[in-house]
């Protein structure tokens, strides 16, 4: 079979769908990495950054996926045999303290039902009992992208504070940065990681932290064995706009397109936008009679939504249901929620007809898959878009008639 006609829906919680204009401005001819040209886009973005992490501190850019940069995070701040607790949120918490373990931390876990966040009173209890403070860094999955869970990231600074506790906090916002709100200072977060094919609607290929002054003084005197994942030698190159190997230079032409587009739009209405899309979704989804996995309604996730399918029906079969007729890439379960969740990722460059048509695709397959459900559920969210939508549009006051 050839490429089906129209525009495939790639709904899958990252990698998201790529603006026509973030497209474009990656096809551009490669420029040299180290010419006149570069510096100022290396510093246009590494300062835009710093406005979507909300941060007035350092961002750094690694040509990787998001992997790279929790390594990236880990191997500056962290020396073999440190302990780190860290919260069991879901699939990508549990891969991040596998990490750890491979690089030779000591890793505590919070053990999680993987259907609500991390617990701040459980972390505070945990660093308070820590009188010899060896545990040298918490860690938070903000958004559990296997789950549709979010973690209360403020919440959690403070357990810190109230433990007066030492620890760095370390918090991975691969799925959630520029989806859903997050503030690296206000937070006193110490390092942040994000990646570039979620919420930044760009391909996969770029890795970010984002550097308190703290994590930069664990780095300076401490760490493990790094080079390709130092932070020193990229900041030193930084400074002027540079890198200190090739950097992924197209993929930063998209940047700072993506950049320019959430600031455009403003960041508090793309977190609107993102939240209104998941409220819609887990509306569609209650009227279809089916479960949202999330069960904290504090912790639902406004980039995307797990929706567990009836026991005796596969996640799976429905999703390939949904592909093979529709064209539409559903996130599927990962770990021990495989085959019993199927996940809809409502992120990125994404507006109320793609939701619906997404939603369209999910309630025919449900259908066609023998899925027991109610149908509506489309209609359900149809009428929530459109009663958001008639709060927010600005209506003449009296209609204008012909001159
Ligand atoms: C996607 C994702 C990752 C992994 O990112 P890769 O780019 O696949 O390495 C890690 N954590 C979260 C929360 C994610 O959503």
């Amino acid at each position: 079979m050839g490429d089906p006609a129209g525009r495939h829906f790639l709904q899958i919680p990252g990698p998201t769908n790529v603006p026509d204009r973030i497209l474009r401005a990656i096809e551009r001819p490669t420029i040299d990495h180290r010419g006149p040209g570069f510096g100022r886009l290396g510093r246009q973005v590494l300062g835009g950054l710093r406005e979507i992490f909300k941060t007035r501190g350092n961002v750094l850019i690694f040509p990787s996926s998001g992997t790279g940069a929790w390594e990236a995070a880990l191997v500056n701040t962290l020396s073999a045999g440190d302990t780190v607790l860290m919260s069991e949120t879901g699939h990508f918490s549990t891969l991040w303290s596998a990490m750890a373990r491979r690089l030779g931390l000591r890793v505590e876990i919070l053990e999680g039902d993987w259907r609500t966040g991390a617990d701040p009173a459980r972390i505070e209890a945990r660093l308070a009992e820590d009188r010899a403070r060896t545990i040298k860094a918490v860690t938070v999955v903000h958004n559990e992208t296997s789950t549709g869970v979010t973690s209360p990231v403020g919440a959690v600074r403070a357990a810190l504070d109230a433990a007066g506790h030492p620890a760095l906090l370390l918090v991975d916002t691969i799925s959630s940065l520029a989806s859903i709100d997050y503030r690296h200072d206000e937070w006193g977060v110490d390092v942040t990681i994000g990646g570039s094919q979620k919420g930044l609607m760009l391909p996969p290929g770029l890795g970010f932290n984002a550097v308190s002054d703290k994590a930069m003084t664990a780095a300076r005197s401490g760490g493990m064995v790094r080079s390709y994942w130092d932070w020193e030698a990229m900041l030193g190159a930084n400074e002027t706009g540079f890198f200190p190997y090739t950097p992924a230079t197209n993929l930063l032409h998209g940047l700072a397109e993506a950049i320019d587009m959430l600031i455009e739009e403003g960041l508090d209405n793309v977190f609107r936008r993102h939240d209104r899309h998941a409220e819609a979704t887990r509306r569609a989804v209650r009227a279809w009679g089916l479960e949202v996995w999330c069960r904290d309604p504090t912790g639902y996730s406004s980039s995307l939504t797990a929706v567990r399918v009836p026991r005796g029906h596969s996640a799976d079969a429905l999703r390939h249901i949904i592909l093979d007729r529709f064209d539409m890439s559903l996130g599927n379960g990962l770990g021990r929620l495989a085959d019993r969740v199927f996940r809809i990722g409502h992120l990125g460059d994404f507006n109320d007809l793609m939701l619906a048509g997404t939603l369209s695709g999910v309630e025919m397959g449900l259908d066609l898959a023998g899925v027991p459900h109610a149908r509506g559920g489309v209609g359900v969210a149809l009428a929530y878009l459109a009663g958001e939508a008639a709060r927010t549009v600005a209506v003449p006051a009296t209609a204008a008639g012909p001159a």
